[in-house]
């Protein structure tokens, strides 16, 4: 039997027209996401133009600072603090990885909580396990909006993450292991020695590593979940971290790549920045 294909497509679209619905029902008030683009790389040229083409769908203004490779540490971070003192942008998303010798990690620390639409400041995470109000990363919200859509069932059930980057890997254990959501979360990373059994013991799969079609039909028990986060890059074009086809033969449901958790990235980036213009005082409660 064929597993049932978790559109992520659909949902961000879906979800593009639910915020510039309640943008519109607002009256419209200037909802604005800044991004910040270091560099000329194509891919990451690309993944901003169409953050920026979904914020525009969405009713939301966005600004961009496309940034010269070669610019210093103190240029770049008097770009982020002026977007920082900035009351008209509410989100900030500083593009990554960095090029050249550029160090993220006091960009982040400029970015408040309330503007760290990425979630990834310690701000941000530190809110995320305290359960506190706060911006949570767009790839791991994605993934539990997928869940939430397609009704897999969490409580009670064991998910299985690959990967333990604070990005995606971290954020997803601590969202599927939250109170209400309930599932009882493994952690696998590169010195996990039996990855095909812990696997195989998985209600849910989210694979975040980066290994092209590392996730094989060995892996999966009948039934499961799987969520493919990996995007690998090969002479076949872009592949991800899941062995889609004969995988799909064994699961119950699995997100394609393209087309799964990449969309919904985005749609969580613009709730995000809704939430985040909420939070300033900018977006009625
Ligand atoms: P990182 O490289 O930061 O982390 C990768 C993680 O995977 C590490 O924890 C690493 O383990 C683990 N890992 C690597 N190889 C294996 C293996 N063979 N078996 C088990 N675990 C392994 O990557 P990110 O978390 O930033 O991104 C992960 C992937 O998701 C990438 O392909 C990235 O491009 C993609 N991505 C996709 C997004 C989307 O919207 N779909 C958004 C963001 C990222 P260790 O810690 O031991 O090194």
């Amino acid at each position: 039997m064929s597993a049932v294909i978790i559109n992520g497509t659909q949902l961000r679209d879906d979800i593009v027209a639910e915020l510039r619905a309640e943008i519109e029902a607002a009256g419209s008030p200037p909802v604005c996401l800044a991004t910040v683009l270091v560099g000329d790389d194509k891919p990451s040229q690309i993944y901003v133009r169409s953050k920026q083409k979904k914020a525009a769908e969405a009713g939301m203004q966005s600004r961009h600072v496309a940034i010269s490779g070669d610019v210093s540490q103190a240029e770049l971070e008097d770009t982020v603090a002026a977007l920082v003192a900035d009351p008209g942008v509410h989100g900030i998303l500083c593009q990554l990885p960095l090029p050249g010798d550029l160090d993220a990690e006091p960009l982040l620390r400029m970015i408040p909580a309330e503007k760290d639409v990425d979630g990834l400041t310690e701000a941000s995470l530190g809110r995320l396990v305290r359960g506190q109000r706060g911006h949570v990363g767009c790839t791991p919200l994605g993934v539990m909006r997928l869940l939430e859509r397609y009704n897999i069932p969490t409580s009670g059930k064991r998910a299985v993450v690959v990967g333990r980057s604070t990005l995606v890997g971290l954020p997803m254990v601590l969202l599927l292991g939250r109170k209400g959501v309930d599932a009882t979360v493994t952690l696998a990373h590169s010195r996990t020695t039996d990855l095909v059994d812990v696997c195989r013991q998985a209600d849910i799969i989210v694979a975040a590593a980066g290994q092209a079609r590392m996730i094989t039909a060995a892996h999966v028990k009948p039934g499961a979940t799987v969520i493919d986060v990996g995007v690998s890059r090969t002479e076949s074009g872009i592949v991800g971290d899941v062995d889609f086809e004969p995988v799909s033969q064994i699961a119950g449901a699995i997100t394609p790549m393209p087309g799964g958790t990449g969309p919904m990235t985005i749609a969580c980036l613009l709730q995000n920045t809704l939430e985040a213009a909420r939070m300033q005082g900018a977006f009625p409660a």
